[in-house]
């Protein structure tokens, strides 16, 4: 797929391309909500980077692999990152990197990337701006005590406004930014599906195995397999 190509954008993410083009980072980041489930300031640094990366590189996005997002964290930033840039765990444009740091690239087919990561200065400094909404974090999500709702509604309430103040931050200071060639995986390839001779269900060619000279699934072949969990990415 070529510039032009990927520049006539898409009239399914018009909205979102419209919200881009006027930086209307409040508009979006409500958008990322309707995935993520409620408004926090990792979904906001997803919002504000995705948006960045997506004016930088001139890129629309019609889900056909013409821009990919290599994502380093599971964190809410990855949803910020994922509605934004239109590359999802779904559309084969989102590789996932086990990293456990808020950061993602993004890149174009033909290796041009740009690179975002949250400034470290400014991450740790989050905690002294922000002490009650990171008292009640500590409290309720990292020590995981039992606290009241009113509590727990004081938190998610103290984190929405934080992420409609942190919109609005210095990109500076926010984040580093770095252009670099990035060298892509090939596309995706669309294997056939099989039977599996056990469970009579269809499993992706290259997922499945022979036991026994019968093809069948990996769960029926009591194989290892990768597992993406809330952990980051283990053998199961
Ligand atoms: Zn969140
Ligand atoms: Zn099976």
């Amino acid at each position: 797929m070529n510039e032009t190509q990927t520049m006539k954008g898409n009239p399914v993410r018009k909205d979102i391309e419209k919200m881009i083009r006027e930086n209307d980072y409040k508009g979006l980041l409500f958008k990322a909500a309707e995935l993520h489930g409620h408004l926090c300031n990792y979904l906001a640094y997803g919002v504000v980077a995705g948006c960045i990366a997506v004016k930088e590189l001139g890129v629309k996005n019609t889900g056909m692999e013409e821009v990919i997002a290599i994502c380093e964290t599971n964190n809410c930033f990855s949803d910020g990152v994922q509605m934004v840039t239109g590359c999802s765990f779904g559309n084969n444009a989102l590789i996932y990197k086990d990293l456990g740091k808020t950061a993602f690239t993004l890149t174009r087919q033909d290796g041009e990337g740009i690179r975002i990561i949250l400034d470290t200065e400014f991450e740790d400094s989050r905690e002294i701006e922000y002490p009650e909404a990171y008292d009640l974090w500590n409290k309720l999500i990292v020590k995981g005590k039992q606290g009241s709702p009113e509590e727990y509604g004081r938190m998610m309430q103290l984190f929405h406004e934080m992420s409609l103040k942190e919109l609005h931050k210095p990109i500076d200071k926010m984040f580093k930014i770095e252009k670099l060639k990035v060298d892509l995986p090939p596309p995706s390839v669309m294997a056939p599906s099989v039977k599996c001779a056990i469970c009579g269900e269809n499993v992706m060619e290259t997922k499945a195995r022979v036991k026994n000279g019968q093809i069948v699934c990996l769960s029926c072949a009591n194989q290892e397999k990768y597992v993406l969990d809330s952990t980051g990415i283990s053998i199961e």
